[in-house]
């Protein structure tokens, strides 16, 4: 004997119908068959609601009902032909007017019981099963049409009845043992109390009827034929990169199911697992698919993690107080208040301290249970040995299961390390002495960001996925889009990383694409498909999107931008800047997002803030991690400065060369911040930051050799002006003489300093060409001879490869 049981999907309509058939036609070749359906998908709900709706006086219900009634019309004037159809439709109108006339009952009386519930939904099962018994009819496969209600017999708590089973296995034998066919039809889902009253199995319930029959007649093998090609790591619905598991122990599958994995209904596993019958997960429309075998032995798993699943609409009951320490018997008394309100726990967990037990429920019975633990604590909530209970909502259940993780250790550390890089907080904690699940309880929000994460740690060997923010893309910006497009194959198969660019904006307009942004044609789908641009909500967005492993990066020089990465740290989202506002602003701020960056475990990095890409910043790390301090530092931080005064001899205009500047890209979108040394005075700034100092910008001296009057109007104002002092300039270049015009930068005894100097050729930023940057560092290591870093300190390619290094650093955390 072999049972098989089609799922709501696998018999939605008739074009699916007809696939059932092709397969019921295979296997009846092989062995006698049970095939067991559900009603057609959508139709318990539609029942249920037609109920509620009577119930409340409501008269729509007619018109779901109409619909109900239609669909199943349709369906078998699709499935059946014409000359066989009107006994069939005659039943559907039949069936379908006794729904109506206890509708109108309901309607009537305003009063809808559960076990009327139970008596409506029941006709869903009813209809689908004699349907398909007609077609195969039809079609001259004999099918004996078996009533499930007659052979199940169950307790009286309807909606989610328990099996009686020593009544039902001999029922159940004993009708196949004197049944000559070679193959039934059964509705699954229905059954009936000892009254004769219908009950209900529990939503999903009809894979929990194929297992009770298959059960009872010792089958060889069940087959639940469901819309997906097995049992897979994850929920499709929300993980992308899900992969089917060949085979499963029954209790990696009792776990995965009782944690939210909906493809089977978790009671079902038992009574298969008892006589240890083979349960395949196959699918409907892919029957060559190999599909999920639950047995009894899950060998070759070579992953410790079998597959991660969620529970949603999670209450956290919090019982605490001093009073509850030592002495025996409060869980008792909790756990009672509970069951006697049919209240089932889902979690547990209890701090050895003893001062406090949490459990987890549903969230629909939170109220309930506050208020008869309430009760059952009365005595000790107001002589104060114990809080009344606190209850929060909004949350969920996320869970790893596998057999194998009892000899893995490190799992949980894994586990939560990368919920928590990820910003997701954990609410509590439960792990089973077996081993084999590990449970967290998280905000409902996180939960599609949790399992995508540990699905990404645990499952996807193959690569990491970054989602990437970006601010700003103009100059900088547009080159750096233009990298990630031409490095991405190099990514991931040499670093295993896929970016995807998830977001984009410039100062006009916003793009936002979950799937990843199409980066051949991103300037043309941000002018079409973009929003306008609004920063707050542009971070808001990156808020609520809540992906895992997200990257912010700013390639803008706008103070806005540079404020908002207080909002992102600490959503534990990474934050890399080439803008320097933040790290330049007050030491408070820029001390804050350093801080927020270690508590929310997100990387704030901004290399590109002094000398491009040049690896300032990052050796001034590395030196200081290996436990070298900074004395002092001597930099060339302007390729602006350093580019004009390697190119003026007096013979072009000052004002020329620095439009030059301008041009090459050089200069910042204002060139008088680099004219002025306020650029420089940044960088030396943020450098001695970096170096541990606490300094502010006006504790640096600057000798600007910029005359007054050419700083103040516009920029082509600025431009102007120079033009007119040009003479001044000259009178700077003839004053150096054989010596070079250098722009230095300059950190000394705790003091920073920028200006104009004379470099003779004997010194370390002679022979300095270009736009080049210099930096030489003097610590306690490189003592007479400095550490230096030199090369190509301004451009839009450098920078834009600087940001591209800083983003897969933060990447690779
Ligand atoms: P049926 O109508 O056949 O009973 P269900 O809708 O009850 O089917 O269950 C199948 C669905 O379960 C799939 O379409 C899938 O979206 C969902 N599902 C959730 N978790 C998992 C998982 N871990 N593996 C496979 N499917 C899952
Ligand atoms: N039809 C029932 C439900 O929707 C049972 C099932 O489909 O398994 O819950
Ligand atoms: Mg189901």
């Amino acid at each position: 004997m072999q049972v098989l049981k089609f799922g709501g999907s696998s018999v939605a309509n008739a074009y699916n119908i007809n696939k059932v058939i092709d397969i019921v036609k295979e296997k009846i070749i092989t062995d006698k068959t049970i095939v067991v359906v559900s009603a057609f998908g959508g139709i318990t709900d539609i029942l249920l609601q037609c109920s509620q709706l009577a119930a409340e006086g409501n008269e729509t219900y007619k018109e779901k009902l109409h619909e109900a009634e239609l669909r199943h019309l349709t369906t078998v004037k699709e499935l059946i032909t014409i000359t066989q159809q009107s006994a069939v439709l005659s039943l559907v109108k039949t069936l379908c007017n006794e729904i109506e006339d206890i509708c109108t009952g309901i309607y009537l009386l305003k009063e809808l019981s559960e076990r009327t519930k139970d008596r409506i939904v029941s006709y869903g099962e009813i209809l689908s099963s004699k349907i398909i018994a007609a077609k195969l009819n039809t079609e001259a496969i004999a099918c004996e049409w078996v009533n499930s209600p007659e052979l199940i017999i169950t307790n009286s708590n309807y909606g989610s009845a328990a099996v009686d089973f020593t009544i039902t296995d001999k029922k159940i034998a004993d009708y196949f043992a004197a049944s000559g066919a070679g193959l039934f039809m059964m509705p699954g889902f229905i059954a009936s109390d000892s009254t004769g009253a219908n009950t209900t199995l529990g939503r999903g319930g009809s894979d929990y009827t194929a297992a009770i029959v298959a059960a009872a007649l010792s089958a060889q093998v069940l087959e639940i034929w469901t819309d997906v090609s097995g049992m897979m790591t994850a929920d499709p619905r929300l993980v992308t990169n899900v992969r089917i598991i060949p085979q499963i122990s029954y209790q990696e599958a009792m776990e995965l199911s009782h944690f939210g994995a909906k493809v089977i209904y978790p009671p079902t596993i038992q009574p298969v697992r008892g006589k240890g019958i083979p349960t395949w997960i196959k699918n409907t429309f892919a029957p060559q698919d190999n599909g999920t075998v639950i047995q009894q032995e899950s060998s070759n798993n070579t992953n410790s993690i079998r597959g991660i699943s969620s529970i949603n609409s999670i209450a956290l009951l919090s019982l605490e107080g001093s009073g509850m320490v030592g002495i025996p018997g409060f869980s008792k008394r909790l756990f009672e208040a509970l069951a006697e309100k049919k209240i089932n726990v889902i979690l547990i967990t209890q701090s050895s301290s003893e001062h406090s037990i949490c459990v987890g429920i549903d969230a629909a019975t939170a109220e309930t249970a506050r208020q008869a633990i309430n009760e059952a604590f009365a005595y000790e909530i107001e002589t104060k040995k114990v809080d009344p209970i606190v209850v929060e909502k909004d949350l969920a259940i996320v869970a790893l299961v596998g057999d194998n993780m009892k000899s893995h250790p490190g799992i949980s550390g894994k586990m939560f390390g990368n919920l928590g890089r990820n910003g997701v907080n954990v609410r509590a904690i439960a792990q089973g002495s077996s081993e084999r699940n590990i449970s967290a309880v998280v905000s409902t929000q996180d939960v599609k960001k949790a399992i995508n994460v540990l699905h990404e740690e645990f499952f996807e060997t193959v690569y990491k996925e970054i989602n990437l923010f970006i601010a700003g893309v103009g100059n900088v910006g547009g080159k750096l889009v233009a990298q990630i497009l031409q490095q991405q194959q190099f990514l991931l198969q040499n670093l295993h990383l896929k970016i995807n660019v998830v977001g984009l904006c410039n100062s006009k307009k916003m793009l936002f694409k979950d799937e990843a942004i199409d980066l051949k044609n991103w300037k043309s789908l941000l002018l079409e498909e973009g929003e306008t641009m609004d920063m707050q909500v542009f971070i808001e967005r990156i808020q609520s999107k809540n992906l895992r492993n997200s990257v912010f990066a700013d390639v803008t020089a706008n103070e806005m931008v540079a404020s908002c990465y207080e909002q992102l740290l600490q959503k534990s989202i990474s934050v890399v800047a080439c803008n320097k506002i933040a790290c330049s602003s007050k030491y408070e701020y820029y001390k804050k997002l350093k801080n927020l960056s270690r508590e929310f475990n997100a990387q704030f990095l901004f290399e590109t803030n002094v000398g491009a890409s040049l690896p300032i910043i990052g050796t001034l790390n590395d030196l200081l991690r290996g436990g070298d301090k900074i004395n002092t530092i001597q930099a060339v931080l302007s390729g602006t400065l350093n580019f004009v005064f390697n190119n003026y001899d007096g013979n072009k205009s000052f004002a020329t060369i620095v439009r030059q500047a301008q041009a090459e890209g050089y200069t910042e979108p204002d060139p008088r911040l680099d004219l002025s040394g306020k650029d420089v005075m940044r960088k030396i700034m943020i450098l001695a930051r970096e170096a541990g100092n606490v300094i502010e910008m006006e504790d640096i001296a600057n000798n600007s050799f910029m005359p007054p009057a050419c700083m103040v109007g516009s920029v082509e104002d600025f431009y102007k002006s120079m033009e007119e002092h040009e003479a001044h300039f000259k009178q700077l270049f003839k004053e150096a003489g054989e010596n070079k015009l250098k722009f230095v930068a300059s950190f000394k005894e705790g003091k920073a300093s920028v200006g104009l100097q004379h470099i003779n050729s004997q010194h370390d930023l002679y022979h300095l060409y270009g736009k080049d940057n210099i930096v030489l560092f003097y610590t306690d290591r490189y003592v007479e001879q400095p550490l230096v870093i030199k090369g190509a300190g301004a451009g839009a390619d450098v920078t834009a490869s600087g940001v591209f290094g800083d983003i897969i650093k933060a990447s690779r955390v």
